[in-house]
């Protein structure tokens, strides 16, 4: 059985817990790894190896920061397969998906290679009488991300090129279905002269979490997942002092109106829906339908799934994989169940799949949700597309404002001035006009509202960079004893 372990100082270091997770090939249901969950013990030797690294790390200049960050991009482009094949086998992603993954990972490590430019503080040249004030931003020092299983390698990236690049050294906490991107990177990092102890992973469960919540030497945690433990991290991280970002669940809307382009809407809906089989946090869930083109939109839908190929990664014509887990697949198909019990119209029925090996699922599509169904009302994560149609504009806008969550949105309308009016009015932290999945590039910031997000910094992008740093203002005089006298007043600028 292939066993993984914790990455340390460049290298693979065993744990001492004796404890280890089972990593599935989700499109066999049969396990190929274990990996190693860290005792407290483990957690405390890694983060003291990340601590050690910070001072030599934080020293070196920006333009060697640089060049290697450079380097990286060049061995995560040379490497995009092997990355990506990496992703198919544990998390089941398809091909096309896993190398999408890959690139919009790679676009943090090319903002990463700016980050000299985005250092730059301020300079007030007398600000009072031979006195200048200037800014700074200095990094944390050990910073930890904390990870989902439905992006291995990008979310990762979303976090440690700007860490690393501000001066940080990290220690990365994957989630245990699917670790081996992770490691696989860290070694192209090894490949790119990143010294010892700058980027380590620590690999483990609850027990890594907790004690890195409570750790006095991590300075910062930078969490994606679920919405209840993006919750109970920044909660606990914040009371034990720590600044925390904490990004949780979505359930994104998409509100159709009766001027959009039905075939574009139809496409859109059902890419954004089944892709990476429903497994992303910016997947659309909910199509709002206008009533008066409801029937034509859900038929236009419902035309269209069959044509999708469901299978292994390893087939090149899949293109929508299975689930991560036998317990997650279970737990979709029950919302489709549970759905027409509750009232709707199952229009597609996917569960038939359930029966596989594999942890597959077929999509499903269901017509006529309400708030207070289940399939409404909880975040699915799965390849389930919810319908719920409403008379309005403005009910549409309504729903998506009442809902506990505020990851993405999107309109899909001709009218210029009403997408002006929902991008104003629409309290979801990442909206699309006609884009389904909104994304935001590198160079602006990812995250949601409400309960999609606990904290007060996005991730990535400029707000990324001011997450891993710290500013500082210095205000300084060089001795001038013409000007210095003694003053107990307030100092003043005049
Ligand atoms: P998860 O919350 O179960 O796990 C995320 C991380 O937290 C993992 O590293 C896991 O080991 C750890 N963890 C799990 N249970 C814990 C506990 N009780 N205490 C401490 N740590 C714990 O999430 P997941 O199932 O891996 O990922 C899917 C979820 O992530 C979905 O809800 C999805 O919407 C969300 N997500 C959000 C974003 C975003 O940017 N908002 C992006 C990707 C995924």
């Amino acid at each position: 059985m292939n066993r993984i372990s914790h990455w340390v100082n460049n290298k693979v270091l065993a744990g001492t817990s004796g404890k280890t997770g089972k990593v599935f090939n989700p499109a066999t249901g049969k396990q190929e790894s274990e990996v190693e969950l860290a005792n407290i013990a483990d957690v405390d030797a890694v983060v003291a190896a990340a601590k050690a690294a910070f001072p030599a790390w934080r020293a070196t200049n920006l333009s060697r920061r640089a060049e290697i960050m450079f380097r990286m991009r060049e061995l995560v482009d040379a490497n995009r397969k092997e990355i990506a094949s990496l992703l198919t086998q544990e998390h089941g992603k398809v091909p096309s998906d896993a190398l999408g993954e890959v690139a919009r990972g790679l676009e943090n490590i090319e903002f990463a290679c700016g980050v000299p430019a985005l250092l730059k503080g301020g300079y007030s040249e007398q600000a009072s009488t031979g006195v200048d004030v200037y800014s700074i931003r200095q990094p944390l020092g050990v910073v930890a991300g904390i990870t989902p299983f439905n992006f291995p390698a990008m979310v990762p990236m979303w976090m440690f090129a700007n860490a690393i690049m501000c001066g940080n050294t990290f220690v990365l906490k994957p989630s245990e279905k699917d670790p081996s991107a992770s490691m696989f990177v860290a070694d192209l990092l090894r490949q790119a002269g990143l010294p010892d102890g700058v980027y380590n992973v620590l690999h483990g469960d609850k027990v890594a979490v907790d004690r890195l919540l409570e750790h006095p030497d991590v300075a910062a945690l930078s969490f994606v997942g679920s919405t209840p433990i993006a919750k109970y991290v920044y909660e606990t991280g914040t009371k034990n002092g720590k600044r925390v970002q904490a990004l949780g669940g979505a359930k994104n809307h998409m509100l159709v109106l009766p001027d959009a382009d039905l075939e574009m809407a139809a496409d859109a809906a059902v890419s954004a829906a089944y892709g990476s089989a429903g497994e992303r946090c910016m997947a659309v869930s909910v199509v709002l339908a206008v009533d008066s083109v409801a029937d034509a939109l859900v038929e236009k839908i419902k035309s269209r799934v069959p044509n999708i190929k469901v299978g292994a990664g390893s087939d090149p014509a899949s293109e929508m994989g299975p689930l991560i887990s036998r317990e997650h697949r279970d737990k979709v198909a029950s919302y489709v169940t549970n759905a027409a019990k509750e009232g709707a119209k199952v229009v597609l029925d996917g569960t038939d799949k359930a029966k596989d090996e594999g942890f597959f699922l077929n999509p499903s599509l269901i017509d006529h949700v309400k708030p207070g169904m289940k399939c409404y009302d909880e975040e699915i994560f799965g390849p389930v597309l919810t319908v719920m149609r409403v008379k309005s504009y403005d009910e549409g806008l309504k729903a998506i404002n009442d809902n506990q969550f505020g990851n993405g949105t999107a309109i899909f309308t001709r009218d210029g001035g009403v997408a002006r009016q929902f991008q104003y009015e629409v309290n979801v932290g990442m909206v699309g006009v006609n884009v389904p999945i909104p994304v935001p590039v590198s160079y602006y910031s990812f995250g949601g509202w409400k309960a999609s997000l606990f904290g007060d910094q996005h991730m990535y992008g400029p707000e990324g960079i001011n997450f891993f740093t710290r500013g500082k203002v210095v205000t300084s005089r060089w001795p001038d004893p013409r000007t210095s006298q003694v003053d107990l007043g307030f100092p003043q600028n005049r």
